[in-house]
């Protein structure tokens, strides 16, 4: 199935929605009604993953590292935090952009430093989308997408993947401003030979985004792409493979003149002093993270043999965490309970989900504990 989201497929539907959110809203929120953009009023807004506060939860929700981060990053972060946050940082943030171009081998001028990697998504569609542009991805996928061209009142074209996460064949077909692909794709886990992705960036006229959020967990990457495409942007984040999802530290690699060009559209000072000297010294340490990402691999196969044992289909994954599909109980079902049990794992009430759990790779420990449950639940 092909969707098309935005401005041309307000549907009925979404009228209604509006409506009943008009009617529930406070009289606070209802103030505010009718000042923002249309589409603006018309959007759900991106829902991230629950952020439980207090003790004693297992956290597998959102896809952080169970690791905390190198050393040096904490050292750098404490050097930091000085007299000297009275200034303004440096707006290219270089010393973080000169660690990436040593760590990745590119230049400088082909990295773009950035508050992880959404702040650098939303700089790319605020740069190439306009009103009623139109933006292709695969669905389901990362859902920050919809939001972002729903903010640029562009044209979403959701093209279905088919049942085993290969690219669907209508995307090499697609045409529009910008093609996002998360890959290795979340939630699903799997990933795409580069091959695949070389071939779309040959047949596609607009930007193609190669979100590689998980890349550091997958066999191989599409960093090198950007070289002879000059229509490919990658998309990195510190937030997974270098436990700092609390720091917001990401790039972007792409040709000098895209660089150039994405300068113009950041905020001006979009990374803090913080965050440069926590992001260069977390890829100047890169081995730590790559013995954290070992360790998570070798977890994340527990988990899926520890699944399957117990009924579940899993989708082989390249990322830190897994999807799983159930029927009966249903995956909601499993989610609630586990929920009850204090064990927090995703479920997304969306078209072609919602039989599915998405489950970060904890630590062993906490793996444990939920397969545990788990077997109590299905077999006890
Ligand atoms: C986590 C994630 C990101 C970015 O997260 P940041 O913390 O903003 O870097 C981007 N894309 C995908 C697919 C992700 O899962």
């Amino acid at each position: 199935m092909i969707l098309l989201k935005g401005f041309l497929a307000s549907s009925s539907n979404d009228a209604q929605e509006t409506f009943a959110c008009r009617a529930n809203a406070s009289m606070e929120r209802m103030r505010g009604m009718g000042y923002f953009r249309d589409n603006i009023e018309r959007m759900q807004g991106y829902v991230p993953g629950l952020q439980p506060t207090g003790r004693g939860f297992i956290k597998l929700n959102t896809n952080e590292n169970p690791y905390p981060p190198s050393p040096k990053v904490l050292e750098a972060v404490k050097g930091a935090a000085s007299d000297a946050l009275r200034r303004y940082p440096d707006p290219m943030a270089n010393e973080f952009r000169d660690a990436v171009a040593e760590g990745y081998g590119v230049a400088r001028e082909e990295v773009l430093g950035g508050n992880a990697a959404d702040d650098l998504l939303s700089i790319i569609a605020r740069s190439f989308l306009g009103p009623g542009d139109r933006a292709v991805y695969p669905y389901p996928t990362y859902f920050l997408y919809e939001t972002l061209c729903a903010i640029q009142d562009a044209e979403a074209l959701e093209i279905d993947f088919p049942e085993d996460y290969s690219l669907p064949r209508g995307l090499f077909e697609a045409e529009g401003k910008v093609m996002f692909l998360c890959n290795p794709n979340s939630p699903s886990g799997t990933a795409v030979p580069p091959r695949e992705v070389k071939r779309l960036a040959e047949g596609f006229d607009g930007i193609v985004v190669v979100d590689e959020a998980y890349a550091d967990f997958a066999e191989e990457d599409c960093l090198g792409l950007f070289r002879e495409h000059d229509n490919v942007i990658i998309v990195r984040t510190l937030s997974k493979s270098f436990s700092l999802a609390g720091m917001r530290c990401g790039f972007a690699v792409a040709n000098e003149d895209i660089v150039s060009g994405l300068a113009k559209v950041k905020d001006s000072f979009n990374m803090d002093r913080v965050s440069i000297a926590a992001g260069a010294a977390a890829i100047a340490d890169i081995e730590y993270a790559r013995g954290n990402v070992e360790k998570i691999k070798r977890t994340r196969s527990r988990l899926s043999e520890g699944l399957a044992e117990l009924g579940f289909s899993v989708y082989p994954s390249q990322t830190n965490f897994v999807l799983a599909r159930i029927s009966d109980p249903s995956a909601e079902e499993v989610y609630g309970h586990l929920s009850e049990k204090r064990i927090f794992v995703r479920y997304f009430d969306k078209r072609n989900l919602t039989d599915c759990l998405r489950i970060t790779v904890g630590t062993d420990g906490e793996i444990d504990r939920l397969l545990e449950e788990l077997s109590l639940m299905l077999k006890g």
